[in-house]
């Protein structure tokens, strides 16, 4: 039932910010299909590395539903939720979950009252659903004592934007429980650049994919990390970065930033942390060609200490 219960959570070290990637699910095989419609498995098969790590022997994408946790100057952070349990969703792979989630994250110490901060990339339904978790009939903020963060733009965007049912539901059971208790915080971004929200961690803009996304960019003692939320979704869109996701508001905006996003970190010690990337999720990109392939990273890695070309 629970694939992942009893396996360790993966860590990564970045100067003195610690990384741990805590799993939810791995998404069902009929995720990548209709979330990146353009990775056909002949498109896959043309970029053998992506077999078997990234996408199995048909051509079928490998996709998972996973948070990073992280303790940068003693704060302890969350970035995105998840899909969260018993929520009711449109999406069969998403509604009525029951997984570990909240034991694994207390596993690495992470109980609910100890996070400070949680960082949501973007208010989709698949990052933000621990947000909340069912107490007597009602939604209750699972952290409560973090303060929850979003961007001006991607609040000012859904709250101006007429929600379908789904999306409606979403806000009511992940997001208004969580304003209502005063724990929402929105933050304004400056035009270019990021804003920092705790030591060592700068918030990104990265709009397309929704227009106010935010990546979260790691640095400490020298050593960068770069989470990417969903504005790369899966290592194939490295191979052919004008791949998009059928759920990018604007898809020519996501493809630019996409693009811009990976020309900075390529052939960097930047230790890439993918939102929906498998096990391990991260890794490093490298040029290959006119595009890019993905690098796992091994658990425990330590970027500072890695050597050049390895
Ligand atoms: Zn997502």
């Amino acid at each position: 039932m629970h694939p992942h219960a009893s396996a360790p959570a993966a860590t990564w070290t970045l100067g003195d910010i610690t990384v741990h990637r805590v799993d939810e699910i791995a998404l069902p095989p009929q995720t990548g299909p209709w979330l990146l419609p353009g990775a056909t498995p002949q498109v896959v098969s043309q970029h053998p590395w992506l077999k078997p790590s990234f996408a199995d022997e048909s051509g079928v994408l490998r996709l998972a539903s996973h948070t990073f946790a992280l303790i940068a100057g003693g704060r302890r952070v969350l970035i995105d939720t998840g899909i969260g349990n018993a929520k009711p969703r449109a999406n069969p792979a998403w509604h009525g979950l029951d997984t570990d989630y909240l034991t694994r994250l207390a596993a690495i110490g992470f109980t609910p009252e100890s996070v400070d901060l949680v960082v949501m990339t973007h208010l989709h339904t698949d990052h933000v659903g621990w947000n909340t978790t069912a107490h007597e009939g009602s939604w209750v903020p699972t952290f409560p004592r973090a303060r929850y963060l979003t961007t001006r733009t991607e609040w000012d965007f859904w709250s101006s934007t007429e929600l379908d049912e789904p999306r409606a539901q979403m806000f009511r059971d992940s997001i208004h429980p969580v304003r209502d208790a005063g724990l929402l915080d929105v933050v304004d971004m400056p035009p270019a650049g990021g804003a920092p929200i705790a030591p060592g961690l700068t918030l990104v803009p990265t709009p397309g994919h929704t227009p106010g996304h935010v990546a979260v960019r790691l640095d400490s003692r020298g050593a960068e990390g770069l989470v990417t939320g969903d504005c790369i979704h899966h290592p194939v869109q490295l191979a052919d970065t004008g791949l998009g996701s059928c759920v990018d508001i604007d898809p020519g905006l996501a493809a630019s930033t996409r693009r811009a996003l990976l020309a900075e970190v390529a052939d960097t010690d930047t230790l890439v942390l993918g939102s929906h990337f498998p096990a391990p999720a991260a890794g490093h990109v490298v040029t290959q060609g006119d595009a890019y392939r993905f690098v796992p990273a091994g658990d425990r890695h330590v970027s500072s200490s890695r050597g050049a070309g390895a």
